[in-house]
């Protein structure tokens, strides 16, 4: 099989057979789509064969029959909704792999560059010169395309950018726009005085860090030449290029970036509320509960200590077991676990979502004598009756409740996309802010962009992805204002350093799908294995790698990958144009 990449995401190749199968699946592929009708030729492979087989590698396989050379609109539509909705990274073959690079590069041309989707093609050895005029139709035709919402926006008073959210996502996005496009019109909409380095916090709940050290005003590192305004977002109107304030002001833009954040639901559980920070109830979740964990953890000699995790997404999905690693292991080098059960109830039913680092987890939770209960769900918590109430699925739909003591407890909150968003045309059904995951802009709007914890993308919701996703939305963004289709592409890269022990930290590092993705050679630090390298990276050096690079566009180790540029025909551009 020779398979062709055509994005970080998307993979095409000729006919394939159940052999090939397992070499995709070792390469890490999630979901294979069929372009052929059964029964074309003979000797070919059945789908129903192929889809058996995919299943018991644990892949997806999906059939969307194309007749060669008759590419019809109801094609791409089906082919449009299943790349928005199956786990890449993707798959497609046909008979040689050309009707599957046009189905991908027909749906492609309405938001990135027609050229640079052609020399993409070309460089996999599929030539679409012959589909040129029917790709530029497509470009023409960019959902609510940003060209027409920008020359609406042109005529009226309206900022160059509008950034929804003063945190990680929006002040690194601010901050690589203007590292490109120094004298850019930016405006940030964020109503808090305080910027804090969330990351930070799991350090703070084990007596590491000091939760000062996780706090800056934010006058101090909001970017010099942005305008910022104090006041939240409470609605959208994007065909008029206006987001709503609090009091009902409208703010106009030519282009936006939504940053909010998510939201942590702690009504989502009975009684959470009422007893957080207080009766052994704490969470590192919050910046003035970590200390709260620390002052807990130093004072628990025996009993039975409790760490939740809710169903995913979550922001940074290891910090809830990084709370309770550290916390075994203060407990044991001061000879107290043995006297302390300690649970890790989790919603879900793996340790950790990417498998290749479970072994080393494992190692830690068989050190530390953890009781791992899978598929167990935190529903209500009685503090001072010092009990949790959890609701334990047996994967075939059952549910049962059940009761635990505790003497101390880490609550991982429940998370959602915030309420503005959720309820706003730019949601998806799951009321994230519904973007491409490679572009980073809306499938809708073609004008609005979004990075960070709030958008629909895939990744990882780690400030380690932001990133990434802060210059792949600036080179884009900036395309679309000034007229050009995006040409970044992210690759889901996110990373999560788990922290088994004080000193040690197993790196994760991956991108859409789990592919490994380290930012250092794996002689230096294996991404598998504990590492005091890590540690110092994490203690000593991330929180100015934070504020100093990240926040301020400094892109250290980072290499976003852009489209193959070829200079638009002045045939190409009348056709846009016109
Ligand atoms: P945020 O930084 O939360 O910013 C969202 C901003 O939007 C806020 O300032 C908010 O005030 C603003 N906002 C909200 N609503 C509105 C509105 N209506 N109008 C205007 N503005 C609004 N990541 C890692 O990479 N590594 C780690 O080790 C790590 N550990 C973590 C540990 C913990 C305990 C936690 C809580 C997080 C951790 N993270 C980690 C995750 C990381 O902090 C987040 O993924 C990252 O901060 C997301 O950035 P963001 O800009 O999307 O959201």
């Amino acid at each position: 099989m020779n398979m062709k990449k055509l994005s970080p995401r998307f993979f095409v190749s000729e006919q394939i057979t159940t052999t090939d199968l397992g070499v995709a699946s070792a390469q890490g592929i999630k979901t294979i789509i069929n372009n052929r009708p059964d029964d074309e030729a003979q000797g070919q492979p059945r789908s129903a064969d192929l889809a058996a087989a995919a299943a018991e590698l644990g892949m997806q396989f999906v059939h969307l029959p194309v007749v060669a050379g008759k590419i019809t609109d109801e094609n791409i539509d089906q082919f449009e909704r299943a790349y928005r909705t199956l786990q890449g990274p993707i798959l497609m073959y046909c008979r040689t792999g050309t009707r599957s690079t046009t189905l991908w590069a027909l749906n492609e041309a309405k938001t990135l560059d027609v050229n640079a989707v052609m020399a993409t093609a070309a460089e996999a050895g599929y030539d679409l010169t012959a589909m040129r005029a029917r790709l530029i139709s497509r470009s023409a035709a960019t959902p609510a395309a940003a060209s027409d919402l920008i020359q609406k926006a042109a005529s009226t008073d309206k900022h160059d950018i509008v950034i929804i959210g003063g945190g990680t996502a929006g002040l690194a996005t601010a901050s690589s726009m203007l590292r490109r496009k120094p004298g850019l019109d930016i405006l940030v909409i964020e109503p808090r005085e305080a910027h804090y380095y969330q990351p930070g916090w799991t350090l703070v709940g084990a007596g590491i860090f000091d939760r000062k050290q996780t706090e800056r005003t934010m006058a101090s590192v909001m970017p010099k030449r942005v305008k910022w305004k104090h006041a939240a977002v409470t609605g959208f109107e994007p065909e008029n290029n206006n987001v709503v304030l609090e009091d009902g002001e409208r703010i106009g833009y030519r282009v936006l970036v939504v940053a909010a954040g998510i939201k942590l639901d702690w009504d989502a559980i009975e009684g959470l509320g009422d007893t957080l920070g207080k009766n052994g109830v704490t969470s590192n979740y919050l910046y003035d509960m970590a200390p709260y964990t620390w002052d807990l953890v130093q004072q628990l000699n025996e009993g039975r200590a409790i760490f939740t995790q809710p169903p995913m997404p979550i922001k940074c999905a290891g910090a809830p077991q990084k709370a309770m690693y550290l916390s075994c292991d203060h407990w044991l080098r001061q000879g107290k676990l043995k006297d302390i059960t300690v649970e890790f109830h989790n919603a879900g039913g793996v340790l950790f979502g990417v498998a290749d680092y479970v072994p080393a987890l494992s190692k830690y939770v068989d050190k530390y004598g953890i009781d791992l209960c899978l598929n167990e769900n935190l529903v209500a918590v009685d503090g001072p009756a010092g009990k949790a109430w959890f609701d334990r699925s047996d994967g075939e739909g059952k549910t049962s409740r059940i009761e635990a003591e505790f003497d101390m407890m880490h609550v991982c909150p429940v998370q959602t996309a915030p309420d503005f968003i959720r309820q706003s045309p730019l949601a998806n059904e799951a009321g994230w802010v519904d973007v491409s995951a490679e572009t980073l802009q809306h499938n809708k709007f073609g004008n609005i962009f979004s990075a960070g914890d709030v958008c629909s993308a895939p990744n990882a919701k780690t400030a380690a992805a932001v990133r990434l996703q802060a210059p792949v939305v600036a080179e884009n963004a900036l395309k679309v204002l000034s007229g050009s289709a995006p040409h970044a592409v992210y690759n889901g890269y996110g990373s999560c350093p788990l922290t088994v022990e004080r000193g040690k930290i197993v790196l994760a590092e991956f991108g859409y799908g789990g592919k490994h993705l380290p930012s250092f050679p794996q002689w230096l630090i294996n991404s598998y294995e504990p590492s005091r390298l890590a540690w110092f990276l994490k203690e000593k050096m991330l929180p100015d790698i934070y504020w100093d690079l990240l926040l301020k566009g400094r892109e250290w180790l980072v290499d976003i990958e852009l489209l193959p540029q070829i200079p638009a025909s002045r045939e190409h551009k009348d056709a846009v144009d016109s």
